[in-house]
């Protein structure tokens, strides 16, 4: 093991270089059950953002390959639409079952590609099981309004089924999981998909189609790889696509949504956060430092629901900032492969590293209290200090945009009724905590918070069985749940006149 060391934290890395051990999928797109090379001939390089090394190179896409796809996706969509839900059932638990086959596989692939610590692409392979096995038993109890005569002498039945051809859009951030969180319920209703993944990091997805080849049918599931304003666009503006499912940037949402707009396209759109994590002076201070502690810095802070925006009370701020800079001072960054205790991996690539920067050299600028943290790393590797910024005033850049690093800011307030507004003055509205043991507070406060998810003295916790998605700028349409199921399918009514 070598160190790097900085002011605070030293970024632990591993002397073993594992990359030409790397499982790495085949390169090309993979359309109706086999990779195909891509129409461009151009390629995109994947870095190991640990290392800085390219690690592989993948298609960069075009049009022309997602009408390809698209083409192949609608033959198979019709035939697998047609399927009973055990049918598909099966399917979606023998997905899990190859899945979990590989485990080593899609964890080494994770790790590499995103450099995220073996703790968190464990979690994210257990996770995208779990969804495939949650979706399988879910897709067999969908439920509609009861048949009936609501007209006399007129019998109306309320039938589900599949839109058809579904294109996805994948982030960066949990590749692999993102994946599973659209192609579980996508495939459960029936419809077949079109994925394209970060060009960021696309080898877990190309390495989940090649472990399925030839085990599921041909078609239902085709990846085309490539950028987003390619690949994404052609997409989003497809006839033969029924609906888009985007996880990403506001920025993108608003492009697909554009887009998807000329041809009256269904759009699902999961999008940035800024959670606010809100502390009441009744609160257990050292259970919510503990839990800003996981939630904020798991997956080094790149994570959509990250509780990245302290409101804590102004009689408890410095005893919970002290509590807080203790627990994220205790954080251990490395590579992945430098020990399964390594808990904060690298930003995903040079540009986002630069702008995390940004946010906090801005913050410095704005004479902001570094807490603890505050600064880059060396290199090589795009590593962040795990960094508190306390003393923030209402208002603040810092507070009020997504940074997605490891970077967790502290601000206070005086009353319940002034916690509740800021908390709500965010363009964001995905999820949000609250800390206190006053039973009434816990169920009052939640009802006034603008956001899909609210936890009370928890932060970042999910279940399969439980809605994931959010209001104002976060996006709407859900995912996990049946409420998943509900958006990937569609209602038809049939009216029967029985007469003499
Ligand atoms: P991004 O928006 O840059 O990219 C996401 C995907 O969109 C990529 O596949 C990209 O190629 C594609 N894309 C980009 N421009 C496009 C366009 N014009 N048309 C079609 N597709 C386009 O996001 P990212 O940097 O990969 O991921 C981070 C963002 O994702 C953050 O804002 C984060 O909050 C959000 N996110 C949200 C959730 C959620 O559940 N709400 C989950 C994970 C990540």
């Amino acid at each position: 093991m070598t160190t790097t060391q900085t002011e605070q934290f030293t970024v632990r890395r591993s002397s073993a270089d594992h990359s030409d051990n790397l499982p790495l999928p085949p390169a090309g797109h993979f359309i109706n059950g086999s990779f195909v090379p891509g129409s461009s001939g151009q390629t995109i390089d994947v870095v190991d953002p640990t290392t800085e090394a390219v690690i592989a190179s993948v298609q960069a896409g075009t049009a022309d390959d997602v009408d390809v796809a698209v083409a192949a996706a609608v033959v198979a969509q019709k035939t697998w639409g047609a399927t009973t839900p055990k049918e598909r059932a099966d399917v979606l638990n023998l997905i899990a079952n190859i899945i979990e086959e590989n485990r080593q596989s899609f964890q080494a692939i994770e790790s590499a590609n995103t450099g995220k610590p073996q703790a968190v692409s464990d979690d994210d392979v257990s996770s995208t099981i779990d969804t495939f096995r949650f979706m399988a038993g879910a897709s067999r109890t969908l439920t509609s309004m009861a048949g009936g005569d609501y007209a006399t002498d007129h019998t109306s039945v309320i039938l589900r089924e599949p839109v058809g051809v579904v294109g996805v859009i994948t982030p960066w951030n949990y590749p692999l999981l993102m994946a599973a969180w659209k192609i579980a319920p996508i495939l459960a209703a029936g419809n077949s998909i079109v994925i394209k993944p970060s060009e960021q990091t696309p080898l877990s997805t190309l390495k989940l189609v090649e472990v399925l080849a030839g085990r599921i049918p041909d078609g239902i599931l085709n990846v085309v790889t490539g950028r987003g304003r390619t690949v994404g666009q052609r997409l989003s503006e497809h006839p033969d696509i029924a609906l888009v499912a985007l996880t990403g940037s506001v920025i993108s949402g608003q492009a697909v949504a554009e887009t998807a707009a000329k041809s009256v396209k269904r759009v699902h759109l999961e999008l940035g956060g800024k959670a606010p994590v809100v502390v009441f002076p009744d609160a257990d201070l050292r259970a919510a430092a503990a839990g800003v502690r996981n939630a904020g810095f798991w997956n080094a802070g790149q994570d959509c629901g990250a509780a990245c925006r302290v409101l804590v009370h102004e009689s408890v701020a410095e005893e919970f900032t002290e509590h807080l800079v203790r627990e994220v001072s205790t954080l251990v960054v490395g590579a992945p492969e430098a020990g399964d205790d390594v808990e904060i991996g690298p930003m995903i690539s040079l540009p986002h590293f630069e702008r995390v920067k940004e946010s906090l050299a801005e913050a410095r600028e704005a004479g902001l209290t570094v807490a603890v943290g505050g600064s880059a790393m060396e290199g090589p590797g795009y590593f962040i200090e795990p960094t508190v910024i306390s003393n923030v005033p209402a208002g603040a850049h810092i507070a009020t945009h997504e940074i997605f690093g490891p970077v967790v800011t502290v601000e206070t307030f005086g009353t319940t009724e002034e916690a509740v507004t800021r908390a709500n003055e965010s363009p964001y509205g995905l999820s949000a905590s609250v800390w206190t043991r006053d039973s009434s507070l816990s169920l009052r406060i939640p009802k006034q918070l603008d956001f899909g998810t609210v936890w009370v003295n928890a932060h970042l916790v999910l279940a399969c069985e439980v809605p994931w998605g959010g209001f104002k700028g976060s996006g709407y349409g859900r995912d996990l749940s049946l409420y998943a199921l509900d958006d990937y399918s569609r209602t038809k009514h049939v009216m029967i006149n029985h007469g003499a």
